[in-house]
């Protein structure tokens, strides 16, 4: 007889750990306890010893399917003669810090459950059980039970509660347990919010949806906006309410066999897309699909974003409307947040909805969807929210102090780091819209209070007009600025557990550089603790900062005058008294703010080609010219330049300089093309093998100079399939390794991590 004391680290809690041991101590007739414990499972147990190392096997090879344990480490300890084997709650154990568990798409079992006439919950879209359904898009508070989620209003029922407090029920102490009879209920509304008197909320609701209405849903994180993907009409109209031009449209669809239909999968799409997280997955669309969708869900684009259900509301309206891919897309007008509450859908999305499926569940925290991809065989984040957070990611070190990390601003998502853990926050999209940003507040707020974590230190970017930024200055902590472009290289270092020196490259869009500038296509050497600049592209100017990015046609004049070129290439396309103000403009440095970044110079070669001179979203010309690209062969590439050591021509006096890199040459080479009448795709082709060939090149030199064969690619342009491919593999042929995003997005929705990671570096001090 023996007894040992088992911690368990991973991912642990809030994943149905705790009933899960007790069924397998109590099939192996064991005695003791399990509980939470900090961010761990602490389990005793007593029994014969080839039993004790039978359950300890059992746990390692087959855990829970939530749970990922990362180790099982016991010590022996002294046999107390328990007469079984017990559960102790949160409740008796005030100290521990209880996980709060993302959201969790609908189970097999609860799927089972749902359409099977004979069963309790047939047809409950509310239905949930330990191993799946909403968790922190309901939290109120912590430690996580029912009192402090949306659903304390709710008094169990006797089955209900019975079936709460059997250890061996599935549902045991399921949070969010619900039942026809004592849980949540749909209710339809009309266009105005007026109540529709129906025996069947969801048919009716389906119905409309099959007649050509668009609908409004309440899903988990807030609301969709809803109709049949198929009709053209439909979708044009959801378009011009929503006033939302061209950015594709999500589709969801009842079942991997339907998504097949429409997009190419490969086996890791199709487990991303069926994960318990159920992401909005990007696929290249079928050339023919069999039930053809409309052209305006995802126009000029050569991939679709699809999502399988994920709340058992999603499954009966799937099957309600007997299979039809329908358009899910975010509750909003344009950019603004998701709508999440009743009153607050019925009245911002009037004018855009026909009718509103409701329930009376309501939502806490507001959680856009998930986007993902998988490219070179490996998943790159898009946009990392409903299903992943608040899980944590690890810290390459230990935080000494709790560290709050508020982000960027286009992409607001933040974290909370404590210890070696750093819990990143849902999406919160655009700072500068007050909703968002009142959500960024209140939301930091629910997570201190979640995690019990009160942060000593508060990183933030440098850039002075972020909201994040000027929050930071308001809170009164002290702070840890970091700049824009050190934050993304050590979020890629920190996602893969490292913090050694790299060679970053990092580009993206626009970042606040240390000399006033605006950076953007950077190769930084640094670890989390410092960076240098080794090299950078040529400052140009940005005539009209901010509209230059929603006007590429704007960075064409600037590079073009920049090489000396002439801008007439843009005439058939831009207005010539537009073209003279913003020669002026540029001439005179009126407005015109100095760049180096190289999503603006992607802006200004897809201007010259004439693939696209205004942007409807951001990033439109980028991704644009790498559908162009990916359509052409590779044959030559452009010239550049290096100058070594050398201030940037034109740009501020910085000090200490590394190599810039002179896109001039690039520019008059894509200018000759295009006046020869080359294929805008051939010259996109040619631009990316170009990037290619520059980073391959200039990685090549900073190795030499630091001996260093570590590459992390991060930035928002790494969101480019074509060219993160392309660029890691030759990395990775000419010797180097290559770390890119896999977990965290490689865009500003990534940063947090990385200023998370400087903080606990300045910190430690070493
Ligand atoms: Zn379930
Ligand atoms: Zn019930
Ligand atoms: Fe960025």
């Amino acid at each position: 007889m023996q007894r040992r004391a088992v911690t368990v680290r991973g991912v642990v809690q809030g994943v149905g750990f705790r009933p899960f041991v007790y069924s397998l101590a109590s099939q192996l007739g064991l005695r003791g306890l399990v509980r939470n414990r900090g961010g761990e499972v602490a389990i005793e147990i007593e029994g014969e010893a080839s039993l004790l190392d039978q359950f300890l096997d059992e746990l390692r090879r087959h855990p829970p399917p939530l749970a990922r344990i990362d180790s099982i480490a016991w010590k022996p300890a002294t046999p107390q003669k328990d007469d079984a084997f017990r559960i102790e709650t949160s409740a008796k154990d005030a100290s521990s810090q209880v996980v709060i568990s993302p959201d969790v798409a609908t189970c097999r079992d609860c799927c089972k459950e749902l359409f099977d006439p004979k069963d309790r919950r047939y047809r409950y879209p509310f239905l949930n059980c330990t191993h799946c359904g909403p968790r922190l898009t309901i939290v109120t508070g912590a430690p996580y039970d029912r009192e402090r989620t949306t659903l304390a209003a709710f008094t169990l029922c006797a089955d209900c509660r019975a079936e709460y407090e059997d250890p061996g029920n599935r549902r045991f102490h399921a949070q969010p347990i619900a039942c026809p009879v004592c849980g949540p209920q749909l209710e339809l509304r009309d266009a105005v919010g007026r109540p529709v008197e129906t025996d069947d909320p969801l048919q009716a609701f389906a119905a409309a949806l099959l007649a050509g209405r668009i609908g409004a849903l309440k899903g988990l994180g807030g609301f969709h906006l809803v109709c049949d993907a198929r009709r053209e009409d439909v979708v044009r109209e959801l378009r011009r309410r929503k006033h939302r031009e061209e950015k594709p449209l999500a589709v969801m669809v009842r079942d991997l066999a339907a998504a097949e239909t429409l997009g190419e999968l490969s086996l890791q799409e199709k487990q991303l897309l069926a994960s318990p997280q159920a992401p909005i997955v990007l696929l290249r669309k079928r050339s023919l699909m069999s039930m053809p969708l409309a052209d305006a869900v995802a126009p000029d684009n050569p991939y679709l974003g699809i999502l399988l259900p994920y709340t058992p509301l999603h499954h009966l309206l799937l099957a309600a409307v007997d299979g039809v891919p329908l358009i899910m897309t975010s509750g909003n007008r344009s950019d603004e947040p998701i709508a999440y509450e009743n009153d607050e859908a019925l009245q911002r999305l009037a004018g855009i909805a026909d009718l509103f499926l409701l329930h009376n569940r309501p939502i806490h925290v507001r959680c856009d969807d998930s986007v993902t991809r998988v490219i070179g065989g490996a998943e790159l984040p898009v946009r990392r929210s409903r299903g992943y957070a608040p899980q944590p990611l690890r810290l390459p070190r230990p935080t000494p102090a709790p560290v709050l990390a508020v982000g960027g601003q286009l992409k607001g998502v933040f974290a909370l780091a404590c210890g070696e853990q750093a819990f990143l926050s849902h999406h919160l999209g655009d700072l500068d819209h007050y909703a968002a940003f009142r959500a960024f507040e209140t939301d930091v707020a629910l997570y201190e209070k979640l995690f019990s974590i009160r942060p000593e230190w508060i990183a933030h970017d440098l850039h002075p007009d972020y909201a994040s930024t000027r929050y930071a200055l308001a809170r009164g902590l002290p702070r840890i600025g970091v700049q824009h472009h050190h934050a993304h290289l050590a979020s890629c270092l920190a996602e893969h557990g490292l913090d050694e020196p790299a060679i970053g490259v990092t580009w993206d869009g626009t970042g606040m550089g240390t000399d006033g500038a605006i950076w953007g296509g950077e190769f930084l050497v640094g670890d989390c603790a410092t960076f240098c600049r080794a090299a950078q592209l040529r400052y140009v100017g940005m005539p009209g900062g901010e509209q230059a990015i929603r006007e590429p046609w704007r960075m064409a004049v600037a590079h073009l005058r920049d090489a000396g070129c002439s801008v007439t290439v843009l005439q058939t396309r831009v207005a010539e008294s537009a073209l003279r103000t913003v020669e002026a403009m540029w001439e005179r440095r009126f407005n015109t703010p100095f760049t180096s970044s190289m999503g603006r110079l992607f802006d200004a070669v897809a201007a010259i080609t004439g693939l696209r001179t205004q942007v409807a979203y951001e990033g439109q010309a980028a991704m644009e010219l790498e559908w162009a690209a990916a359509t052409a062969t590779s044959d030559i590439v452009y010239p550049w330049e290096v100058v070594e050591h050398q201030a940037a021509p034109g740009g501020p006096a910085t000090g200490a300089q590394g190599m810039v890199i002179d896109t001039r040459p690039l520019i008059r080479a894509v200018v000759e093309d295009a006046c020869k009448q080359v294929e805008p795709a051939r010259i996109a082709r040619r631009f990316h093998s170009t990037l290619i060939e520059l980073v391959a090149s200039v990685c090549n030199r900073i190795r030499q100079q630091t001996g260093l064969i570590t590459v992390a690619l991060s930035g928002g342009v790494f969101m480019n399939a074509l060219l993160t491919e392309e660029v890691a593999a030759r990395l990775t042929r000419e010797g180097f390794r290559v770390l890119r995003h896999q977990r965290t997005p490689p865009n500003d929705g990534g940063l947090c991590l990385g200023q998370a990671a400087i903080a606990a570096r300045k910190l430690l001090g070493v």
